[in-house]
């Protein structure tokens, strides 16, 4: 039996007036151990082949055989579970997260597949060992080269375990040094799988392939084999693994606070955030495989037991509504003071300096803990805590600092703690929560700052340091100070001579723009005077002071949701269990 067989498979592409062919009556099989090099000019079908074989694209006419199944009669979600199971994607960019590290990406496909728990931060080391990116493991992807960036989609795709790797182009932006790494390490990875490549370059592959296939106006050309390749004796399906309902719901939490607050507002019709809850469930199902995620700081890792709800006018809850929501059953505990659950935090002996971080730790309540899950005791003071030991050797009794993650800051600067806390209990289930007190949840946060400064000011340096002004075709840093026509010499730190020669243009509509966090902001203000020196090799222009200080300012108000997150009004609800949280919107919502 075949892994993959088709049988005079067509694909068309039908618009309005035209209908163009991506295929035609493919007809051909793919073994275990195969690994197959597509080649053929631009637009001859390798792409739809390969998205038609991982379930990607449709057909029209004829039959693709899945371990000898048909599967002319899958529905959508059959193709998404056939997807989800069998097939590893290498495309360019495929999923990666670039605002996590090489780490979090792979933990968060093993997450996604329900990789057990316990071994997961083992394994996500292992694939990444295993794709050499052991020394970047705690590197963002966006700071990845392109040949990094491919080997982390590699990671991801293997976390899979799936038997069939599908890539298409995955060295189409690559060097040719790192085309070879990355045709060697996909090569390394195909033994017991059968791994398709489409590439424009049959040489980067040659040295490996066991079979060539050129495609030329939709069909197959050319089929050789190229190589001996190790055949298995027998073909064993393996399981279909569904992504757990818990495990969907989990992700759907972290997306909608991952998702930019802007948007999340829209989706707000009444007052609260989890209203959202159903529908990013069920949007979810379909964007789980395909999508990367949009990505905020601020709620990235929500506990699955906690609900946070604000107020669509942003304001207080009052004492009525709060005893309204406690009255559900299934609610546990409300409490009024977020900003003492931390989302993201490092964790320091007392000795050492601050020396753990993962984007994946969150804390919650400890009422939401059992005695027996428990190594040791509940928390019950206000500087106790339960913590999992999987977050270092900890131990019962040993003294943490906690901080916020560094993740937030830049390498140099440590980032605030929030003070020191005893271990009382581990917990034996090993989620990546730490357990705080009801003494310290409830305790009065009145004399907390409304705006996260370290964060505010983080977005001023960063908008200051990436402010562009494209001026008659060229792209100049703007720089502030000294446009006014007095140059003012004393509090120039470059200069003690005479003014260097500028040009001078007034009454300019400029247009600046400024990025941060992968996000680009543009604002066009009249009527500017602007100088730019004569031999501008850096490229720099020069704004009155007062109007760079209002230009930097405004393009900070984008940012205000983000930092003055403390100051929100939001409502802290603890339920017993992912399945209650339907219920729960309901209630709230009535
Ligand atoms: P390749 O990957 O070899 O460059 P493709 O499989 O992308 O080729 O395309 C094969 C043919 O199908 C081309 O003629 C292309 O124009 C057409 N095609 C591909 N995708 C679409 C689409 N989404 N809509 C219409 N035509 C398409
Ligand atoms: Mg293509």
């Amino acid at each position: 039996m075949n892994i993959l067989k088709l049988e005079n498979v067509s694909k068309y592409y039908k618009s309005a007036e035209t209908v163009s062919v991506g295929m035609k009556n493919i007809s051909t099989t793919f073994d275990i151990g195969e690994f197959v090099a597509v080649t053929g000019e631009s637009g001859s079908g390798k792409s739809t082949l390969l998205n038609v074989i991982s379930g990607l694209d449709g057909y029209e006419d004829g039959e693709v055989f899945h371990y000898g199944e048909e599967t002319s009669h899958f529905s959508v979600s059959d193709w998404e579970r056939y997807r989800s199971a069998y097939v590893g994607f290498v495309f360019q960019n495929y999923n990666i997260i670039d605002s996590y590290t090489v780490f979090q990406n792979v933990m968060f496909a093993l997450e996604v597949q329900d990789y057990p728990k316990a071994d997961r931060k083992k394994r996500a080391n292992e694939l990444i060992e295993r794709v050499g990116l052991s020394s970047h493991r705690n590197h963002k992807a966006s700071k990845l080269s392109g040949g990094q960036k491919q080997r982390a989609v590699i990671a991801r795709a293997l976390a899979k375990d799936c038997p069939i790797i599908v890539a298409d182009e995955p060295t189409g932006n690559l060097d040719t040094v790192s085309s070879k790494q990355i045709m060697a390490l996909l090569h390394e990875i195909s033994k017991d799988k059968l791994v398709i490549v489409v590439t424009h370059d049959y040489d980067q592959i040659k040295d490996y392939a066991t079979r060539k296939i050129k495609m030329h106006d939709g069909e197959i050309v050319e089929d050789l084999k190229v190589k001996e390749y190790p055949k298995k004796a027998e073909i064993i399906k393996p399981e279909l693994k569904k992504t757990s309902l818990l495990s969907l719901l989990r992700i759907s939490f972290r997306n909608i606070f991952a998702t930019p607050k802007r948007t999340l507002f829209l989706l707000l019709l009444n007052i609260i955030v989890i209203g959202v809850f159903t529908l990013v469930y069920s949007s979810q199902i379909k964007n789980i495989n395909e999508s990367g995620l949009a990505y905020s700081e601020n709620f990235p890792s929500v506990p699955e037991t906690r609900l946070l709800i604000e107020r669509r006018d942003g304001g207080k809850f009052s004492a009525q509504e709060i005893s309204q929501f406690k009255r559900n059953k299934n609610v546990l505990e409300i409490y009024e003071n977020h900003n003492l659950f931390f989302n993201e935090f490092t964790i320091g002996g007392k000795t050492e300096s601050m020396n753990y971080f993962s984007s994946f730790n969150k804390t919650d309540s400890a009422i939401i803990l059992k005695k027996n899950e428990v190594n040791g005791k509940l928390p019950v003071a206000i500087d106790e805590v339960v913590v999992s030991s999987s977050f270092g050797n900890f131990n019962i009794g040993d003294t943490i600092t906690l901080g916020i993650a560094y993740f937030h800051y830049d390498e140099y600067n440590a980032p605030p703690t929030f003070g020191e806390f005893k271990i009382v209990g581990l917990d034996k289930k090993e989620r990546d929560t730490i357990y705080f007190s009801e003494a310290y949840l409830k305790q009065a946060t009145d004399n907390k700052p409304q705006i996260d400064y370290l964060k505010y000011l983080n977005y001023r340096y960063l908008i200051s340091d990436n402010l562009k002004l494209t001026f008659l075709g060229e792209d100049y840093f703007v720089w502030s100070m000294y446009a006014e026509r007095n140059w003012d010499y004393d509090v120039s730190q470059y200069e003690s001579g005479p003014r260097p020669e500028m040009d001078v243009y007034e009454n300019q509509n400029l247009t600046f723009s400024v990025i941060v966090e992968g996000k680009e902001l543009e604002k066009t203000i009249p009527n500017l005077s602007i100088e730019v020196f004569k031999t501008n090799q850096s490229k720099v222009v020069f704004l009155n002071n007062q109007l760079y200080q209002q230009l930097r300012d405004d393009f900070l108000i984008e940012f205000e949701d983000d930092y003055r997150i403390l100051g929100r009004n939001l409502l802290v609800v603890e339920v017993s269990g992912y399945y209650y949280g339907n219920q729960i919107i309901k209630a709230v919502d009535d």
